[in-house]
């Protein structure tokens, strides 16, 4: 992309409105513009983030086996008044009327919906485990909407649901959530930690909230330090295999780590003094299992081995997908703006022209975007003839992790300068040296595209 083509309206100043660091940067990079309280339009540069941050999510709930769909955000109140969730539900929930007369609603999340969708097509144990899942807007009227995307009224989330015959399959399906949302915030150069919670309004038994450490997040957590030493990594995991998916969550859940609604004094003081930490964090992530709550209640059952209709096992899986946005920046960022952990950055790269207009500059960064494009990278070019020092605070404000700077200076030496923003370090090279370097760190981290 060239920048002079692109629609990145950048704000000088900090707006007043923005009280956590990410909220800010989001504005004054131009990804997002606030369309009413909480609810938000994605512009070109966020919604690439967005959109990447999605694509993470899709590739490793293929992975674990899931299928993805589609629900609509609109609902009819007749299945939430048959799960009694209409009424419990309370003010967070956008209700409204059709031209008919009839209650509809904004969803909040999908548990009857789905769950009629299966009992309206399977019948048979046979079919079972299933377990889809879907990106889709959801709409909670929150009372106090604040700090950008990452309490919005409307926002994007992940929510996956299994249906299984057992229990213990259902268990399954719970574990191996686990492991593939670890999976899948690594990708984004995030660490999120499984902490046991508290089941709200979903209902259930077992549930963990993943917690990504941050001093603004608004849960306050208790955890033994140890667990922040576990890394996942590239671990080949058998999702089919209960005993490997088990084991991941055992390593990842036994030791102390609760947020405030389910912490034990006692047993926190368990953990050796020096291990124990009381700290903040963003919750990114949930998953429930729950038993046959919703099947009991909706009639969602299947014919098991022995001939009898038994309720279905069921449990919920969600991911904040666009407070994820958030919360990346608020793990990764210094003073001059956003670091993009190279799993999600909108741009992989971007080209900074030194003097535009000068012949040899313009034609070797019109060499190198095309070299970089021809690599399947996403080169940000900024073509303008903004003076350096403005292009510079650019691509540091909206955070590229690489930046390649071309001026008539460094080309009669037949070098380009690359810089990590991350560091800081700056090292000079061929252009051709540059293209290799940038594909060659980029090789792990190439998103695909839906
Ligand atoms: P919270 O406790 O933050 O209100 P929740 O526990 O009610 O969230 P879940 O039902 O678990 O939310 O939804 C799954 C995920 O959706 C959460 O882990 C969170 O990342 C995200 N999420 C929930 N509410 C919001 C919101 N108002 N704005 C942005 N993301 C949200
Ligand atoms: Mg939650």
């Amino acid at each position: 992309m060239r920048l002079s083509r692109y629609f990145l309206p950048v704000l000088k100043e900090t707006p007043a409105e923005a009280q956590i660091v990410s909220h800010r940067f989001m504005l004054r990079a131009g990804m997002i513009k606030q369309a009413s309280a909480g609810i938000y339009s994605w512009l070109p540069l966020g919604f690439k983030v967005l959109r990447k941050i999605e694509n993470i999510v899709h590739e490793e709930q293929l992975r674990a086996g899931h299928l993805p769909m589609l629900m609509p955000t609109l609902q009819s109140a007749d299945l939430w008044r048959e799960s009694g969730r209409y009424d419990d539900y309370g003010q967070e929930m956008l209700r409204m009327k059709d031209r008919h007369d009839r209650d509809m609603l904004f969803t909040p999340t999908a548990e009857e919906l789905i769950t009629d969708i299966f009992r309206g097509h399977v019948s048979s144990y046979r079919d079972l485990p299933l377990t889809m899942y879907q990106i889709q807007w959801k709409f909670r009227d929150e009372i106090r909407p604040r700090f950008g995307v990452m309490r919005g009224r409307e926002f994007l989330m992940k929510d996956g649901y299994n249906f299984d015959l057992t229990k213990e399959d259902a268990l399954h399906a719970y574990n191996r959530h686990l492991v593939s949302y670890l999976r899948t915030y690594e990708r984004m150069g995030l660490q999120a930690i499984p902490m046991r919670a508290d089941s709200g309004p979903i209902g259930g038994d077992d549930t963990h909230e993943f917690l990504v450490l941050a001093e603004t997040g608004e849960s306050e957590v208790f955890y033994d330090s140890e667990i922040t030493e576990l890394k996942f990594g590239d671990r080949d995991i058998d999702y089919t295999s209960k005993e490997q998916c088990h084991a991941v969550l055992e390593e990842f859940t036994s030791r102390y780590a609760r947020t405030d609604e389910t912490h034990d004094e006692a047993l926190f003081n368990q953990v050796p003094e020096a291990r124990r930490r009381v700290a903040r964090g963003i919750e990114v992530g949930q998953i429930f299992y729950f038993g046959t709550k919703y099947s009991e209640a909706m009639g969602a059952t299947v014919q098991g081995p022995d001939g009898k209709a038994v309720p279905v096992h069921m449990g919920s899986h969600g991911i904040g997908v666009s407070r994820l946005v958030g919360a990346i920046i608020e793990a990764s960022h210094d003073e001059r703006g956003i670091i993009w952990p190279e799993g999600v950055t909108p741009f992989h790269v971007g080209i900074v022209n030194l003097k535009t207009g000068d012949a040899e500059a313009d034609a070797a960064c019109e060499t190198l975007y095309a070299a970089l494009t021809a690599k399947g990278l996403e080169p940000l070019y900024d073509d303008t003839d903004e003076r350096a020092g403005g292009k510079f605070a650019t691509m540091d404000l909206i955070g590229l992790p690489w930046r390649i700077t071309v001026g008539p200076r460094g080309l009669k030496n037949g070098v380009v300068e690359l810089t990590c923003r991350r560091t800081g370090e700056s090292e000079e090279m061929s252009p051709e040296a540059a293209i290799d370097r940038v594909a060659q760190i980029f090789a792990p981290h190439m998103v695909r595209g839906l």
